[in-house]
């Protein structure tokens, strides 16, 4: 071999590398290149193998025609190292792209449960005409659950509610020397009215809402523990009409102005007269649907003047004044307001259901 084609096979190999090098596709091609050409076992180094084939004065030629392809594909190499590094982090930004200018995405901060909330709303509209909030305790002693609020222990009305009977709690107050010290979860919040009657003098307007206790078979409209909120005023000259005038206009600020309202006749042992209040169905005004049991009226409360004798019991007396209590059922007032159907879903710490409540 003469040294003219073994600088033929240079020029050959420099053609073929730059051709490659310009097709590798990424880097881990150009890489394979680099190694099929530059390697320890690579073309060059088969190239330059042929030197010994060459005659002696030729071989000092060699570096000289060798070293300047060996620099030009070393060079190749570079620059497209370069621009396949730069593509691909160009590639990358692109794919991990993020909008900085997008609005940022909200958390959802929880709010008031459903109940609270109407808990709040029905104190907000009594509270215009004067009523303040009373909480009580929830472990009630039997004479302040019943028998204050003339339900002793025979009466017929103690059948209608199971009630829970506990141990009395660690710390629980001694109850009063003269009742018997009996305790159970209230079966409703009247007896924070007996309370707020033994301690303070009328006038009293006050509210007590609260979690209630009964021993009740779990459906979609009953629950073993459920929300009441209570009224109480008593002063000298309340009557049925001022507590008709008050319910109407609780009514309209819940369910609309406008909307119809009745007193039918009811019974309670703590009232009397008693009343159940009921206004025109929300769901079909009125037409009569399954929800209202085709009657076209949906109860919302009992009211009624307070019983002598409850009066009485809360050391005030019923001939110089007179009161009406009225009670709600708080799940039942929200059910009606979000035409929710299963008192279940209250007490279920379904977040998919507490999410769709505003905040
Ligand atoms: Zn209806």
């Amino acid at each position: 071999m003469d040294i003219g084609s073994f600088q033929g096979r240079l020029e050959a190999l420099r053609v073929g590398a730059i051709s490659d090098i310009g097709a590798a596709a990424d880097l881990d091609a150009l890489a394979d290149v680099e190694t099929r050409i530059l390697g320890r076992k690579g073309e060059l180094k088969s190239v330059m193998g042929g030197i010994g084939a060459l005659p002696a004065e030729d071989r000092p030629k060699v570096g000289a025609l060798a070293n300047p392809v060996r620099e030009a594909i070393e060079s190749a190499i570079e620059t497209r190292r370069e621009v396949l590094g730069t593509a691909a982090l160009e590639m990358r930004l692109l794919a991990e792209r993020e909008d900085v200018t997008l609005p940022g995405r909200s958390l959802w901060r929880g709010g008031l449960h459903p109940i609270r909330e109407t808990e709040r709303e029905i104190a907000r509209i009594f509270g215009q005409f004067g009523f303040v909030v009373v909480e009580s305790p929830e472990v009630e002693t039997d004479a302040l659950n019943f028998e204050a609020l003339n339900i002793p222990a025979d009466h017929p009305a103690r059948d209608l509610w199971d009630t829970i009977y506990v141990q009395p709690p660690t710390g629980t107050p001694e109850a009063p020397p003269d009742e018997e010290p009996r305790w159970l979860l209230r079966t409703h919040t009247s007896p924070g009215q007996i309370r707020a009657m033994r301690a303070t003098e009328p006038p009293i307007r006050i509210l007590t809402p609260g979690r209630c206790y009964r021993y009740e078979a779990v459906d979609a409209s009953h629950g073993f523990e459920f929300f009441q909120v209570e009224g109480l005023m008593v002063d000298e000259d309340t009557s049925m009409g001022t507590l008709r005038g008050l319910l109407d206009a609780f009514a309209h600020a819940m369910f609309g102005a406008g909307r119809p309202t009745r007193f039918r006749p009811g019974y309670y042992p703590f009232t009397e007269p008693s009343v159940a209040f009921d206004i025109q169905c929300v769901v079909c005004d009125g037409s009569g649907c399954p929800a209202c049991g085709r009657s076209g009226w949906m109860t919302i409360l009992g009211a009624g003047m307070v019983h002598p004798v409850v009066l009485r019991n809360g050391g005030i007396d019923p001939e110089r004044y007179q009161g009406f209590a009225f009670g709600m059922g708080t799940d039942r007032i929200t059910m009606l307001r979000y035409a929710i159907r299963d008192i279940r879903a209250f007490l279920a710490n379904d977040l998919r259901f507490l999410e769709g409540f505003p905040a």
